[in-house]
């Protein structure tokens, strides 16, 4: 089969490669869109912790199931359109005993630590793979997992229904986090973003849209707010100002969570957090419920207006480069 291998130091490589051979609690899948994730281009740009290469990434993708091992047969057969949740968990360790697996210790990640979909071909395990609701098209299931994130950020914030939000960072994070909110009765929804071109995509979305470049963002959240402050931020842009920012727009005893990932360590001032009761909670991944609530919930034709990309197998370097720039939203490979 066909696979896009990377090779570290921005360098892919088209090859010829095994087709995967599944064992008895596995699947087979014919891809059909993989999408580029923000953390897969701090692989590509070396920010992130070697792994072993070469690897075919791709965490992010839907497929069709063409052969089922004897012990997933009775759940999946061939033809079934799936998406993937590219966590795996050990079940051994004190946070998968707790309940938390999706914070298991000796977690591996499909894409990551194994194969993944950028490739014809990907097997993963019977227990990873979700059937499709007939109204989701493989395109949109491709932006299950991204949306997952947002859904399991939503959770982790305690939002109510009609609770303001500010979301710092207009990127798919941003963006599934925002979709999530609505999704979950949100009152007003803003997100602060420097790029142009994003800015235009959240207001496509519906949202409001601060331009940090000429706003003064916690003065707009304060108008937004009748002086109050928002119930609920999320930094979901992981910048030294959008870490300041976090806690600045909040009113007294608002939640501001974690969604960025820092390149490094950002100043924050915690004396506004006890001046003002204020509550600072992380989110990463999703749990198994996030996933699957996301799948049932998801919001077809908004997913489908953050598709910028659409590209072939053989264009994962141009797609790598797309992503990379601002003038892009989510970039899928179709094998
Ligand atoms: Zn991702
Ligand atoms: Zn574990």
């Amino acid at each position: 089969m066909r696979a896009v291998q990377f090779l570290g130091n921005k360098q892919f490589r088209i090859s010829e490669v095994e087709m995967p051979q599944i064992s008895s609690d596995e699947l087979l899948l014919k891809v059909k869109y993989t999408g580029i994730c923000g953390s897969d281009i701090h692989v590509y740009q070396g920010h992130m912790a070697k792994r072993n290469y070469p690897l075919i990434m791709g965490h992010e993708f839907s497929g069709e199931v063409i052969e089922a091992g004897k012990d997933a047969a009775g759940m999946f057969q061939a033809g079934d359109r799936v998406t993937v949740n590219p966590l795996v968990y050990c079940g051994k360790c004190h946070n998968c005993r707790s309940g938390i697996r999706h914070l298991c210790t000796e977690r591996t990640f499909t894409g990551y630590t194994s194969d993944g979909g950028f490739a014809e071909y990907v097997k993963i395990s019977a227990h990873q793979a979700y059937k499709l609701p007939e109204h989701v098209p493989l395109d949109v299931a491709a932006m299950t997992e991204p949306y997952a994130v947002g859904v399991h950020a939503i959770n982790i914030s305690g939002l109510n229904l009609g609770d303001n939000v500010i979301i710092l960072g207009g990127g798919t994070i941003g963006l599934v986090i925002a979709l999530a909110a609505r999704s979950a009765g949100a009152g007003q929804i803003a997100i602060s973003e420097v790029s142009e071109y994003r800015l235009e995509a959240i207001r496509r979305l519906g949202f409001t849209a601060i331009d940090s470049k000429t706003t003064n963002v916690k003065e707009a959240v304060m108008e937004m707010t009748d002086g109050i402050g928002a119930d609920v931020a999320f930094d979901a842009a992981g910048a030294p100002v959008t870490a300041e920012q976090v806690t600045q727009v909040l009113r007294f005893r608002g939640t501001a969570v974690i969604a960025g990932l820092y390149a490094h360590p950002p100043k924050v001032d915690l004396n506004d957090l006890n001046f003002r009761e204020l509550v600072l909670k992380g989110t990463t991944v999703y749990s198994d419920r996030d996933f699957k609530h996301a799948i049932q919930s998801m919001p077809v034709e908004s997913l489908q207006k953050m598709i910028s990309h659409r590209l072939p197998l053989e264009e994962v370097q141009n797609g790598f480069e797309t992503a990379s720039a601002a003038e892009a939203m989510k970039v899928l490979i179709a094998p």
